[in-house]
């Protein structure tokens, strides 16, 4: 078998790391593709584990090297899939999931990699709720945190485009839904490596 790719976007603040990590305690064979970006680290963060935190001038470096399936411009930063890691799950038949953007989320649907994609979208009940979570996680200055608000509308647009949509509103039930989403999400025709699948199951 190949593996997948797990998408997943949404506002700032909707919940997908908080979501990610409930996930990968229960779903084995999988993992999140830390993502390599020029953001300032946080506090709390881990440089190797939340992100590959970079200068400007190291990260214009790889996409002249293209180390990257896709790279964009989010909320003023830069931030980037690498490529390796990707062909190394699906060869060795594992999840990996991706947190990144709507337009990653399009450059990837459009690569070759297409077939192996499920994407999900997630938002918090309402807008006042993703106010008040962005403003209580403490980890952006107000100017970021408009920032992100206002994104978050240009955001919604490409909604239709996935294939699902959780609401978090309870953590325990969205989590619930992600995890039954992430284990459906490699049974798509093409991890079976469909040619040779066919030709052995028209032979049994
Ligand atoms: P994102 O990764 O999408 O930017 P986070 O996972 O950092 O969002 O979540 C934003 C804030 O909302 C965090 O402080 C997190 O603890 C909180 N949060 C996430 N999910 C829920 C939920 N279901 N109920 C209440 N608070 C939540
Ligand atoms: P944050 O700064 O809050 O960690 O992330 C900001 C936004 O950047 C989120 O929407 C997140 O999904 C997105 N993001 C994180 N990594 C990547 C990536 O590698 N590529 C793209 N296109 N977006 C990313």
């Amino acid at each position: 078998m190949l593996g997948g790719i797990l998408i997943i976007s949404g506002p700032s603040g909707s919940g997908k790391s908080t979501l990610c990590k409930e996930m990968f305690k229960s779903i084995d064979n999988s993992f999140f593709s830390i993502s390599t970006t020029t953001r300032p680290i946080r506090d709390g963060e881990v440089n190797g584990a939340d992100y590959y935190f970079v200068s400007k001038d190291k990260f214009k470096d790889d996409i002249k090297n293209s180390k990257f399936l896709e790279w964009a411009e989010v909320h003023g930063n830069y931030y980037g899939t690498s490529l390796d890691s990707v062909q190394k799950a699906l060869n060795d038949g594992k999840l990996i999931v991706f947190d990144i953007d709507v337009q990653g989320f399009e450059l990837v649907k459009n690569s070759v990699f297409s077939e192996f994609c499920t994407s999900i979208f997630i938002l918090p009940p309402s807008m006042s709720l993703l106010k008040e979570r962005l403003n209580s996680r403490g980890t952006d200055t107000k100017g970021s945190v408009e920032n992100r608000i206002k994104n978050s509308k240009d955001e919604l647009k490409y909604l239709h485009k996935y294939d699902y949509l959780i609401i978090n509103d309870n953590l325990k039930i969205a989590s619930g839904k992600l995890k039954a989403i992430a284990k459906s999400a490699k049974l798509k025709p093409e991890s079976y490596k469909l040619k040779s699948f066919l030709d052995n199951w028209l032979k049994s």
